[in-house]
């Protein structure tokens, strides 16, 4: 007998026919003489029409008001599921975020969990329940309503299996596992058996929506079995995140393809090359809380140069306005800014030990005709910043490029 924690999203709940889908798949397990927790996403498209309602209303609404209104998307799926269980015979009870007590931070719309209280999950599962708990959100110290980011029910999923030490936390989601890159954009996109906590992590980070990046983060801090499985397809293993490259594993050097449009390229023209001009830069941009994330300084060229940094699109007009300040105050030739620009990531731990992946991406990229506009490198990934219309085109390649399709 096992304890799964199963985290269904938003298509899979999405009707009210999946819905009764997810409870028979829920129940198999249950007969089979295992505790299950059930975590589950807005019904698709929910939450977005939640936001849209809120922003007819108001432009910019205020974060704590927000969480009030999208956590109710989750409050519905529960409840929903909850009666498909019982409607099959099963002992089931449906918990939102603060009922649980999973107590986050406030920082509302992003907030980050803090802790959980087993007391009721830990009871109720004694008893013979099936636990349904909303994802996504949570509540903070002095009672508000809280969120947890876009796809925050996967977190949601994998904290709880960390809090209660669940043997695997599977996340039934509408692939059928991690694909080599999203399987979307790229048909030919192959399904990893396994692909190594690292590399999930850097492809989450990255932009691959599947699993959300704190989900990730969680499970490795708390080292918890996860795994990515079909809602819809009743056989496969999906795939599982591991932590040691065992020997089973695909030797892939390069694992995934990731991309993201979410951000937006800031240039300032002609600042002047001295020590401290970094720091002048982004000194305001940190203050305001704005994540930066590329940086680029060319050579300079009569002790001026151009310096070029990403940040979130949500970001961006906000930066753009504290740049003005800081161009007018350091005397720079003027402030340039993008927001249709896009990172593409390769993404793999054996490019540590394989020199010329970075070369095979930029000759691939030429060979199409798409300009690079910056680039950045860890151990494991190459990130290239291209204009936002050669995104599928740049994804594309690159995954046939690197033989992605084929099996290892
Ligand atoms: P859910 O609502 O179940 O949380 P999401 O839409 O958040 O589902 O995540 C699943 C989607 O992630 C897939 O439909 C797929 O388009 C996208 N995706 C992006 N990158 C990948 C990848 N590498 N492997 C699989 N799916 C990916
Ligand atoms: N419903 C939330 C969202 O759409 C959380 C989730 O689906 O994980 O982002
Ligand atoms: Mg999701």
């Amino acid at each position: 007998m096992a304890l799964f924690v199963q985290k269904f999203g938003g298509t899979s709940v999405g009707s009210p026919e999946r819905i009764r889908h997810v409870a028979k798949r829920v129940a198999r397990f249950v007969a089979q003489g295992h505790k299950v927790v059930v975590v589950v996403s807005a019904m698709s498209g929910e939450t977005n029409r939640l936001i849209s309602l809120a922003k007819e209303v108001s432009p910019n609404p205020d974060p704590r008001e927000l969480d009030v209104m999208v956590s109710t998307g989750e409050q519905v799926s529960i409840a929903l599921v909850t009666m498909a269980l019982m409607q099959l015979g099963l002992k089931a009870r449906s918990y939102t975020g603060a009922q649980v007590r999973i107590t986050t931070d406030s920082a509302f719309t992003r907030a980050r969990i803090l802790d959980i209280d087993q007391t009721n999950l830990r009871s109720d599962l004694d008893s013979g329940y099936v636990v349904v708990v909303a994802g996504f959100q949570g509540v903070d110290e002095h009672g508000n309503i809280t969120t947890l980011g876009r796809g925050g029910s996967d977190t949601t999923g994998v904290a709880i299996a960390a809090a209660l030490s669940a043997d695997e936390c599977q996340i039934y989601t509408d692939v059928d596992g991690v694909y080599t890159t999203d399987p979307r954009i790229v048909p030919e996109a192959r399904r990893l058996s396994t692909i190594t906590f690292e590399e999930m992590l850097e492809l989450a980070s990255l932009g691959s929506k599947v699993l959300q990046i704190r989900s990730v983060e969680f499970a490795g801090k708390y080292r918890v079995r996860l795994r990515v499985l079909s809602s819809f397809e009743e056989v496969g293993e999906g795939t599982l995140i591991t932590f040691e490259e065992d020997a089973n594993m695909e030797k892939a050097i390069i694992s995934g393809i990731a991309f993201n449009r979410d951000e937006a390229k800031i240039t300032l023209l002609g600042v002047p090359d001295r020590p401290g001009i970094a720091y002048q830069i982004l000194g305001p941009i940190g203050d305001a809380n704005i994540d930066v994330d590329m940086i680029v300084q060319n050579v300079s060229h009569d002790g001026l140069t151009d310096f070029s940094f990403t940040v979130h699109r949500n970001d961006f007009r906000k930066a753009m306005e504290i740049l003005k300040g800081v161009d007018a105050h350091i005397k720079s030739r003027g402030v340039i800014g993008d927001d249709k620009i896009a990172k593409v990531s390769v993404v793999g731990v054996g490019m540590r030990s394989h020199a010329g992946i970075a070369s095979t991406a930029f000759r691939t990229l030429a060979e199409e005709g798409i300009n690079i506009q910056m680039i950045s490198t860890s151990e494991i990934k190459i990130s290239i910043v291209i204009d936002e219309k050669y995104t599928e085109l740049a994804v594309r390649v690159l995954h046939k490029s690197f033989e992605l399709e084929q099996p290892v």
